[in-house]
């Protein structure tokens, strides 16, 4: 059998669940779009027919102070129940299992009725909580109760009960947000009195037979945070009271450690369930960067957990334990962890879905169907536009020639996988070229499309996208300028003290590719974020040290704009965290004025300055490749442009893709 561990059924005693995949708990706003019940019934299904063991929803508040944000998604009514029954009733009709998270976002709440064990504010949220009074908190237990009943009569088989993250519960667990002096503060016996009483007081409401996950923040990454005796003394207490499964949480919101980005090794915090293996008699899951079938087998197999979650890995493929268990590994589109598509609409209030499978939250509207017109198609370029166009048509029975100037496929995504942390763009250009095969896309490399080649397509879609914007400047043809082109991908030598202009998405990349050590295991992350894996004091954190730099580099920009600003939401700030911590020097406000022996001459606020630097490096944005589609038009009847070659501003591999895929369906 493929993957045995993780393909090994899990006996609860009185279920069983098909596998050890978890499909983790994920906001996606489908939640609070409209027809959002029927829109989540097809999204979870979809999940359920592609084998997965249990699902997750995202989370669901047990009472309006708990929403996530005004008119959140909440159950506490039998009229609320009677929607859910859509999303239960289309996860059975496929033969999957079903939890709802009910989350309680204490002083993390978007809104003013916040409430939280202390009214301290939270860094995250503009909004200071009022402190639960007793009956207070007596309520909120028994809300969580009455939410569990609700989602039992709505056809769940359970519900995760969300404690960790630094939502309310786990607000109420940590000395640093619980400033009680009454029953449910003061020492940790009294303040892990609500997980308690609420995971009891959820048992009790839905008798024996239905599944308690209870999401225990193994690593709280925040100062005061729990002792690993403190988490291991309510894990046990948390069994007594009545769960099922215990899932790990890495990492409050509001923590200064990248715990989920694209960075982060692989599986890099299964360490931390394995602690708590063998101390309790019910089954743990783990959770964190896990992407693929080899690293959720090795996880079970060395024994660091008895299930793994995986979140934004059944965004990317709906399918993966299904290609996974038939030997199909190849086929699975990986998911990146660049949170562009999926994490980042969420913090901007937009649907979430996914950089590499634009269907994900759209399974209503976007859906490749058979062509009932079979046409010959010449894609011109093969970035990810052209790809994500290539297959998308050939999935649909067209006929398509794919031409690529290049010796590979890839366009940008070459430059993006070489990115140290960014190496998982390689995964998306593995699952392209193997559906080129499956689909049978004629893949022409080496290959200039010419004009005169047009006359042998029905349509031609051109795909050509971008070059990087040259600078002009006294000097700027210097020996000592290069591209980034020249860099990461053509590897050429680049000296010990480096400027680089242009401080956007591609400038941060250049600025990690000339920082980056070499070491990039899971001990030298840890060490490097202060994580502190022997876990001698509460939460987990050591004196967050520099990071050690091969290179002095200086990130310029011209604008006065906060640096990085376009970078994603909830990685921009590590970015800028790494490149304080390797001491790269981030200068706004700079005019650049020429290039000679002796470095970078520059004006930073108006003042002279000269960088001196062996090299300077040219990230300054990018255009246009679209001289073909301007000599095609008029000659070609049906012809497209897609990808930064049709639009190079804000050009990212999100649009190139989604735009793309949009095409293959009309076409
Ligand atoms: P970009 O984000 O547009 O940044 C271009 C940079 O060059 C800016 O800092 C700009 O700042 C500077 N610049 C523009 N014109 C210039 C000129 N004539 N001379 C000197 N400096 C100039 O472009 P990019 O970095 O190439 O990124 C392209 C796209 O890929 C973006 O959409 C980006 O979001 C995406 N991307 C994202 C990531 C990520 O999120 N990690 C990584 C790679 C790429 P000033 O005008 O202030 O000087
Ligand atoms: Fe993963 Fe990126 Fe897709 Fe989010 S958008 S699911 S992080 S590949």
């Amino acid at each position: 059998m493929n993957y045995p561990h993780l393909f090994q059924p899990l006996d609860l005693g009185f279920t069983t669940l098909k596998n050890r995949i978890l499909m983790g708990s994920m906001h996606t706003g489908l939640e609070e779009s409209k027809n959002g019940f029927e829109k989540q019934a097809a999204y979870f299904a979809e999940r359920a027919r592609g084998g997965v063991g249990l699902i997750v929803t995202g989370g669901v508040a047990p009472n309006r102070a708990g929403w996530t944000i005004p008119f959140g998604s909440k159950l506490s009514t039998k009229s609320e129940a009677r929607q859910h029954k859509k999303i239960t009733d289309a996860v059975h009709a496929e033969g999957g299992k079903i939890c709802m998270q009910i989350l309680h976002t204490g002083r993390y709440a978007y809104h003013p009725m916040a409430v939280a064990p202390s009214g301290l504010k939270s860094p995250i949220s503009p909004f200071k909580p009022w402190e639960l009074s007793d009956g207070g908190i007596r309520e909120t237990i028994t809300d969580f109760a009455n939410c569990t009943l609700k989602a039992q009569e709505a056809g769940y088989d359970g519900v995760e009960i969300m404690g960790s993250e630094g939502y309310l519960i786990n607000q109420f667990i940590v000395s640093k947000t619980n400033k009680r002096t009454d029953e449910w503060g003061g020492s940790y016996e009294n303040r892990i009195k609500f997980p308690i009483e609420i995971v009891r007081s959820c048992r009790e409401a839905v008798g024996k037979n239905f599944i308690i996950i209870y999401r225990l923040s193994m690593l709280d990454l925040v100062e005061d945070g729990s002792t690993w005796d403190e988490v291991v003394h309510l894990a046990k207490e948390i069994e007594k009271a009545g769960a099922t499964i215990i899932n790990t949480g890495i990492g409050w919101h509001e923590a200064r450690v990248p715990t989920i980005a694209t960075m982060v090794p692989r599986g890099g915090f299964s360490w931390v369930t394995q602690r708590l293996m063998g101390k309790l008699s019910i089954p743990l899951i783990t959770t964190n960067r896990i992407n693929m079938p080899d690293v959720a087998e090795k996880i079970l197999a060395d024994g660091h957990a008895d299930m793994v979650s995986m979140a934004r890995p059944f965004l990317a493929d709906p399918e993966f334990p299904n290609k996974a268990m038939q030997g199909r590994t190849d086929e699975i589109n990986t998911c990146i962890a660049c949170n562009q598509a999926c994490l980042d609409h969420v913090f901007d209030r937009k649907t979430a879905s996914c950089i590499v499978n634009p269907r994900a939250c759209n399974e209503l509207t976007i859906n490749i169907l058979p062509t009932k017109n079979k046409k010959k198609v010449a894609v011109v370029g093969a970035g990810p536009a052209g790809l994500s166009c290539a297959v998308t048509l050939a999935q649909r029975g067209h006929e398509v020639h794919l031409f690529e100037a290049q010796s590979m496929l890839g366009g940008q995504f070459n430059i993006a996988k070489e990115i140290p942390g960014k190496e998982e763009f390689s995964e998306t250009l593995r699952y392209y070229r193997r559906q080129m095969e499956i689909h049978q896309v004629n893949v022409h490399l080496n290959t200039r499309f010419e004009e005169s080649n047009a006359a042998n397509f029905d349509e031609v879609v051109v795909a050509t996208g971008v070059n990087g914007r040259t600078v002009d400047f006294e000097g700027s043809n210097h020996p000592m300028v290069l591209s980034y082109t020249d860099v990461v991908l053509h590897k050429k030598p680049v000296g010990k003290k480096v400027a680089i202009i242009g401080a956007g998405g591609v400038g941060f990349d250049v600025a990690e590719f000339l920082t980056h050590s070499e070491n990039t295991d899971i001990k030298h992350f840890m060490k490097e974020w202060g994580v502190d894996m022997e876990y001698k004091k509460g939460g987990a954190l050591l004196e967050s040290e520099e990071m050690s730099s091969p290179r002095e580099v200086y990130l310029l920009q011209r604008s006065s704009n906060k640096m990085g600003e376009g970078l994603g939401k909830t990685t921009g700030w590590i970015h800028r965290t790494a490149m304080r911590l390797k001491d790269v020097k981030m200068i706004k406000e700079v005019s650049y004025q020429k290039v000679d022996n002796d470095g970078l001459h520059v004006l930073i606020k108006g003042q002279p300055h000269v960088l001196e630097v062996d090299n300077v490096v040219i990230c300054a944005g990018q255009v246009s490749n679209n001289q073909l589609y301007t000599n095609l038009q008029g000659k070609v009847k049906h012809l497209h442009l897609i990808g930064g070659a049709f639009e190079a501003g804000d050009l990212d591999a999100k649009f190139a893709i989604e735009q793309g895929t949009k095409l293959g369906i009309a076409i």
